[in-house]
């Protein structure tokens, strides 16, 4: 036996896939425990129908999807029939091109099909319905609970122990760290707990005071009676699972008999606690007794749609138990508290074997080196998202839209206002209109701005892009670089590190030389051991011993804890929510600030900071600009933030001052060629290929990820491209060389300055020089699009110094 001694509780889909993927890397000191029978326990892989359709529009859930169809497919574990989406409505048909270039930008093989096309995979389809269909042959149907006893059975060869009818009713922790499991079949002590409890995870995980954003909903399935057309099949299933997306419905056939899922009845929360046990539930704990009359309405889409079920009937149906979350992802990692108690938990069968290898690299190798985590990370959620009213409120609404066309913009509409930055009333006032960030209300433009039109040409884009957008968004853009704006940038998470250990802690994780004088700023990335990217940060040294950290969200607050020591050296404090920033960029941005201070505006340098005086409100400015202008981020108290606002703005009625809303930024942005975490890079790319080696200062002593990223210098495959585009698209299409998907979009927008589409892409590394034209696969049309040197607006950094 080797390894650190690990629980795993549960032996569903998730569970099983961990103890098999940790058991091959050699850990196999591991047990599982189920209160259930196994294979069969009565969790949601018990009954769950198994259809995996893997385009998703994250990469690392189709990935992890890729990567469970091959490995159920070699453990005889999976049928497959290929997966068809049809579409009955010309919105959906659009959004079944979107979903083939996701599957196209991923690598993942698929086909758009004509009416005649569908039918003739699926014969039970009516195709005068039926506008086209995205069918992927190597989607299918997982046989999840052979799967379960398949990578048991490897992972108990291999020494793991199966311990059935074990019910966990406590987990022990002594200093902060997991000690043991109680269950009613006596203790085992644990060096590492997962819990992959599935719809019970909130109830285990509290069991260390860790509180779990996970919501279990009653979904519908139904079968029916015999469906004369199937009549006299031998084969469980030989037409390929389907999926009608209008009328919120997927089917699957089992020999005569048709499977039907659907999600377009109420939702149907449940509290972990309530569910029943083994013993007490009638057939299995994670099924509810089946409500016909929320069936109703599927049963006549499913007989418009498929014609030859008109003469069956309804013969089963359960209202089963599964797990959703407050932005649809899984939830993965390490509980901030206590250490060694990890959670794999919300995850579909589609992604169940990827999670459990993802798991067990995170274990075995501190990182996951096969898939971008960082969407996937329990520790990602801001406060108030946690909130239990906001957990149910978010996992009802996912549920109700899981089959919904949803725009990458799209705001979710409940529950709403959250946070609200001081300078919002102003805001209001100026007709912003807000989209979400974090829970905070963000402008993507002010109406109030509509003046600035006159005059201005502003290109409509088409439109999927002409959504959550105005032409306004093109005249603040331009006005910015014309006169001064100013930009609620308070949505950005800002840390503060103190403390006589900060220096050194900050130079540790950190690629860039931060130990400068007083007043410095320095950009620079947080990386993995393996040299992967997790976060690029600002790094402003307001005193011997104290910096302001901007970063990206919680997962940077979680790294820096996480590493922080234990001897009281160092403090981390999130500043977020008790102060605002606004950025004021423009070319007349000194004008403006200058006569509200006494600090001299142009002894401060590019990529200084310091603290001063707006009027009466005590600021730091720091002179930095995602824009690409002359300007300052100016922080203020959330108690001064109104007046600093309105300082700002009364001193600027003479400058021509703008507010700005995120879509002009996202352009300024873009057009300066400056990248966004998460979106442009995350954990699976480094430095040299994301075009930021210049942030990296090897020289400066050891680093997390300095070792890795020495190797990975020399062997750039890949790079983040500049592309100017014929046509403005959105993020995460296909990039074609040829006929040949070569790689994806990241960001785009227009560029209002330049007059063109600008797309950030990565690219295969010899194929990332200037003038090499590329096409971009947009919905059901080719843009082209020609890689161009960066960045495409003031190379020479004049606006920036000036
Ligand atoms: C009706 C329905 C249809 C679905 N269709 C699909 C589909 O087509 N495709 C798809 O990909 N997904 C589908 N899903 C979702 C999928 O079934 C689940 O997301 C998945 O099975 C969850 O796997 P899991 O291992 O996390 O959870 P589970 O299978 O529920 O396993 C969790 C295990 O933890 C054990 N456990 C919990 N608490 C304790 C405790 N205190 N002590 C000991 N053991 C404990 C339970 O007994 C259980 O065995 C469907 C779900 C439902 C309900």
């Amino acid at each position: 036996m080797t390894g650190p001694s690990v629980v795993i509780i549960g032996a569903g889909v998730v569970g099983a896939a961990l103890a098999d993927e940790l058991s091959a890397r050699g850990w196999t000191e591991v047990t599982v425990v189920d209160q259930g029978d196994v294979p069969a326990t009565g969790g949601s892989s018990s009954h769950a129908p198994g259809l995996v359709f893997q385009t998703n529009g994250s990469k690392t859930m189709t990935e992890m999807a890729r990567y469970t169809v091959e490995k159920f497919v070699a453990l005889d574990s999976f049928l497959q029939v290929g997966g068809l989406e049809v579409a009955t409505t010309p919105e959906r048909l659009a959004e079944l091109h979107r979903r083939h270039g996701w599957a196209a930008a991923w690598g993942i093989e698929a086909h758009l099909l004509s009416p005649e096309e569908c039918v003739a995979k699926h014969s039970l389809l009516d195709g005068s319905k039926v506008l086209g269909g995205l069918f992927l042959p190597t989607d299918g149907l997982a046989k999840a609970v052979r799967a379960v006893d398949a990578q048991l059975a490897r992972a108990r060869e291999r020494g793991v122990r199966v311990l059935p009818r074990h019910e966990v009713l406590d987990i022990r922790s002594e200093g902060g760290r997991v000690t043991s499991v109680v269950t009613d079949q006596g203790e085992i002590a644990a060096d590492i707990v997962v819990c992959c409890a599935g719809i019970w995870g909130p109830k285990v995980a509290r069991m260390v005071g860790m509180n779990l954003p996970l919501t279990p909903l009653a979904h519908q399935l139904a079968w029916t009676g015999q469906v004369q057309e199937l009549a006299g099949q031998t084969e469980e299933a030989t037409r390929p699972i389907l999926r009608h997306q209008d009328a919120d419905l997927y089917y699957r056939e089992r020999f005569d008999t048709l499977g039907i899922g659907y999600y377009g009845h109420r939702p149907m929360p449940i509290s972990a606690d309530d569910i029943l046990s083994v013993d007490a539930a009638e057939v299995m704990p994670s099924v509810l007794t089946f409500t016909p009359d929320d069936f109703a309405d599927a049963w006549s889409a499913t007989q418009e749609l498929l014609p030859s079920t008109r003469s069956a009937k309804v013969e089963e149906g359960i209202n089963g138990l599964f797990s959703f979350t407050t932005d649809h992802l899984p939830l993965m990692g390490e509980s901030p508290q206590v250490k060694g108690f990890w959670v794999a938990e919300a995850v579909w069968v589609t992604h169940s074997a990827g999670v459990g290898l993802a798991m067990a690299e995170w274990l075995v190798d501190g990182h996951c080196s096969t898939f971008d985590l960082h969407e996937c990370d329990v520790n990602r959620f801001e406060p108030h998202q946690l909130a239990p009213d906001y957990v149910r409120a978010r996992g009802c609404q996912n549920y109700v839209e899981v089959y919904d066309i949803i725009h990458p913009l799209q705001p979710m509409e409940e529950p709403r206002p959250l946070r609200t930055s001081p300078f919002h009333p102003r805001q209001q006032e100026l007709g912003a209109i807000f989209l979400e960030a974090a829970g905070w209300e963000r402008p993507q433009w002010y109406g109030g701005n509509a003046g600035l039109l006159k005059g201005r040409d502003i290109p409509t884009p088409g439109d999927w892009a002409a959504q959550y957008w105005s032409p306004i968004v093109g005249a603040e853009a331009q006005a910015t670089r014309e006169s001064v704006a100013m930009y609620d940038m308070t949505a950005l998470k800002r840390l503060e590190v103190s403390g006589p250990g900060a220096v050194a802690f900050l130079q540790s994780l950190t690629t860039g030389d931060v130990d400068k004088s007083v007043g410095s700023v320095t950009y620079c990335l947080l990386l993995d051991t393996d040299g992967g990217i997790r976060s690029d940060v600002t790094v402003a040294r307001l005193g011997p011993e104290e910096f302001q950290v901007g970063a990206n969200g919680n997962l940077d607050l979680d790294w820096f804890d996480r590493h922080r020591p234990r001897d009281g050296s160092v403090q981390v404090r999130d500043l977020t929510a008790g102060t605002c920033c606004v950025g004021v960029w423009g070319p007349r941005a000194r004008d403006l600030v200058q006569p509200l201070t006494t600090t001299d505006l142009t002894a401060l340098r590019y990529f200084r900071g310091t603290r001063a005086y707006i009027g009466n409100v005590p600021v730091t400015m720091l002179r930095l600009s995602y824009v690409g202008e002359l300007g300052w981020e100016i922080y203020t108290t959330a108690d001064m933030g109104l007046k600093l606002w309105d300082s700002l703005w009364e001193a600027g009625q003479d400058h021509g001052v703008l507010a700005g809303g995120r879509g002009a930024f996202t352009s300024l942005r873009l057009e300066k060629g400056y990248r966004s975490f998460g979106t442009d890079m995350t954990y699976e790319h480094d430095p040299y290929e994301a075009g930021l080696g210049f942030a990296v200062k090897l020289d400066k002593g050891d680093f997390v990820g300095r070792d890795a990223l020495l190797a990975r210098k020399e062997s750039v495959k890949r790079r983040l491209t500049c592309l100017l585009t014929d046509e403005v698209v959105m993020g995460r299409e296909p990039v074609y060389d040829g006929e040949r998907a070569v790689g994806y979009v990241t960001s785009a927008a227009y560029g209002y300055t330049i007059g063109r589409g600008i797309a950030y892409a990565w690219l295969p590394a010899a194929l990332a020089t200037p003038g090499q034209p590329v096409d971009i696969g947009y919905f059901d049309r080719r843009v082209g699009a020609v890689v161009a040197e960066e960045p495409l607006f003031d190379p020479a950094m004049q606006r920036l110094r000036g």
